[in-house]
C-alpha cells in the first residue's frame, strides 16, 4: 500500500529555541519571526508530509480577523509559502496545500471569497496544491438515499454551489496557466450524494478530490461514504480527507482511494484534551498540570480576593517543579513528587483527582524512551502542562509519534495484503 500523506494545518504555532526551562526566560535578542521554529524545523525528519494553510487563518473574513498578524500576512504574500515556512533553504520535500477553511463560514449563505481571489492567492503564494472554494452541507442522513425527494433544498443548493464553484475554479486555473495542483471538493449528506459529487468532479476534470464536511461524522459514516465513492472513483483519482484523523482506519480508507488527509488533533490534544496529552505508540498519558502562579486566571482571582497567599502559592509551585525534576533525575521518590503536585492542585481548587493518572505518567517515564528531538532536548519538561513553550513542544512530540503510528498501521496492512 502506498504511503498516505499527512498534512498539518498551520496555525502559526512555533516554539522559541532560546526559552530556558529553568528560569523560564527568553533571550533578549530573540526576534520571533526569525528565531522561532516550526515543528518541521524542530523535528528531523519532519513529522508530516506537508502543511495545510487555510485562507481565513491568513486573511480573516469580513468582520473576523485571521490568526496571522498584519506583518505576517504581508510577509506571506511577499515571500510566498515556501520561503515563509522556511522550506527552501532546507531543500525540504514538504508540500503546501491551501484551502478556504469552509467550516469557518458554514453559517453564511455563500462562501466569503470569490473563485478569482482564491486562485490568485494559491498562485501568487506558490502553493503546491489548492482546494476549490466550497460550502459545507451541514447535515448527514443516510436514509435520504432511499427517499431523494426528502432532501432539504438547502443541502442540494450547497452541493450544487460547490460543484459549480469547482467548475469555475478549474476554468480560472486553466486560463491563468496556474501550476498548483487543483483539488475539487465533494460535499453531500449521504453515501450516494457524496459519490455523486465525486463522479461530477471527475467529469469536470479533477483527479484529486477532497472529501469535505466530514469532521462531525463518526467512523462508520465516513466508511460508508468512502465505500460508495469507491464505486465512482477512477483508478487515477486521489482522495483527500479534510480534517479527519483515524490512524487505525487509515488502511481501510486507503483501499478506497484515500492518499492524503490533514488533522490538527495530535497537536492540539497536547493541551486541549482532558486525557490524551502525551502520545506513545500504543497509548497516551495525561500531562501534569503545573500552571504558572502568575499566568493562571483562577489563581490570580483567588490571590486578588485574599483567599490565597501569593507567596505560599509560589512556594508550592516551586516545590512541585522541583519534586518532578528531582524524581526524573533519580534524586527523589515518586511519592514525594506526587505529594507536591497534589498539594499545588488542591490550592488551585482543581476538582478532578488526577493522582492515579499523574502517577502513571511519572512512573512510566515515557520521555526517557522517546527518540524525538523534543524529548531528548527537554526531558521531563515535556509532560508538564504549563505555558505555550512546553505545551507546543508536547504537541510536536505527538506529531512525531502520530507519524510513527501511521507508518506502523500502513506497514501492517501491507503485510496483511500480501
Ligand atoms: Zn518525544
Amino acid at each position: 500500500m502506498s504511503r498516505v500523506k499527512f498534512y498539518f494545518p498551520d496555525s502559526q504555532d512555533q516554539v522559541d529555541p532560546s526559552f530556558d526551562f529553568q528560569s523560564e526566560e527568553r533571550s533578549p535578542f530573540r526576534v520571533r519571526q526569525r528565531d522561532d521554529r516550526y515543528a518541521h524545523e524542530v523535528l528531523r525528519p519532519p513529522p508530516y508530509d506537508g502543511l495545510l494553510v487555510s485562507k481565513p487563518i491568513v486573511d480573516g473574513m469580513p468582520g473576523v480577523s485571521g490568526k496571522y498578524t498584519e506583518a505576517q500576512r504581508h510577509r506571506l504574500y511577499r515571500e510566498g509559502v515556501k520561503r515563509f515556512f522556511r522550506l527552501e533553504q532546507q531543500g525540504s520535500q514538504l508540500e503546501i496545500m491551501g484551502d478556504c477553511g469552509a467550516f469557518t463560514y458554514v453559517r453564511e449563505d455563500e462562501p466569503p471569497y470569490s473563485v478569482n481571489e482564491v486562485v490568485d492567492f494559491y498562485q501568487r503564494c506558490g502553493f503546491n496544491a489548492g482546494v476549490s472554494v466550497d460550502h459545507v452541507v451541514f447535515g448527514y442522513d443516510p436514509h435520504l438515499d432511499a427517499s431523494p425527494s426528502d432532501v432539504p433544498a438547502e443541502w442540494t443548493r450547497r452541493q450544487q454551489l460547490t460543484l459549480s464553484l469547482a467548475a469555475e475554479f478549474l476554468r480560472h486555473h486553466r486560463k491563468n496557466q496556474c501550476d498548483f495542483e487543483p483539488i475539487g471538493v465533494a460535499h453531500g449528506w449521504s453515501p450516494r450524494s457524496y459519490a455523486a459529487s465525486v463522479r461530477q468532479l471527475q467529469s469536470i476534470g479533477y483527479r484529486r478530490i477532497a472529501m469535505g464536511g466530514m469532521v462531525p461524522l463518526k467512523t462508520p459514516a465516513i466508511t460508508s461514504i468512502l465505500c460508495a465513492a469507491k464505486e465512482e472513483t477512477r483508478s487515477d483519482t486521489h482522495l483527500h480527507l479534510l480534517g479527519i484523523t483515524r490512524p487505525s482506519h487509515m488502511r481501510q480508507f486507503a483501499r478506497c482511494g484515500v492518499t492524503s488527509f490533514d488533522s490538527t488533533s495530535p497537536f492540539v490534544q497536547a493541551f486541549m484534551d482532558e486525557r490524551d496529552n502525551y502520545y506513545t505508540l500504543d497509548s497516551s498519558h495525561v500531562a501534569i498540570r503545573v500552571p504558572q502562579v502568575d499566568g493562571n486566571t483562577r489563581l490570580r482571582r483567588l490571590v486578588n480576593a485574599g483567599k490565597v497567599d501569593q507567596r505560599h502559592a509560589r512556594r508550592l509551585e516551586r516545590n512541585c517543579l522541583a519534586g518532578i525534576r528531582d524524581y526524573a533525575a533519580g534524586h527523589s521518590s515518586l511519592s514525594a513528587a506526587i505529594d507536591a503536585v497534589t498539594e499545588y492542585s488542591a490550592l488551585l481548587g482543581d476538582k478532578k483527582d488526577r493522582t492515579q493518572q499523574y502517577t502513571d505518567t511519572l512512573e512510566s517515564r515515557p520521555w526517557d524512551r522517546c527518540g524525538c528531538d523534543v524529548c531528548r532536548d527537554i526531558g521531563v519538561e515535556v509532560v508538564l502542562f504549563r505555558g505555550a513553550e512546553r505545551n507546543r513542544r508536547r504537541g510536536f512530540h505527538n506529531l512525531y509519534v502520530f507519524e510513527q503510528r501511521m507508518t506502523r498501521e500502513l506497514a501492517h496492512s501491507w503485510e496483511r495484503l500480501n
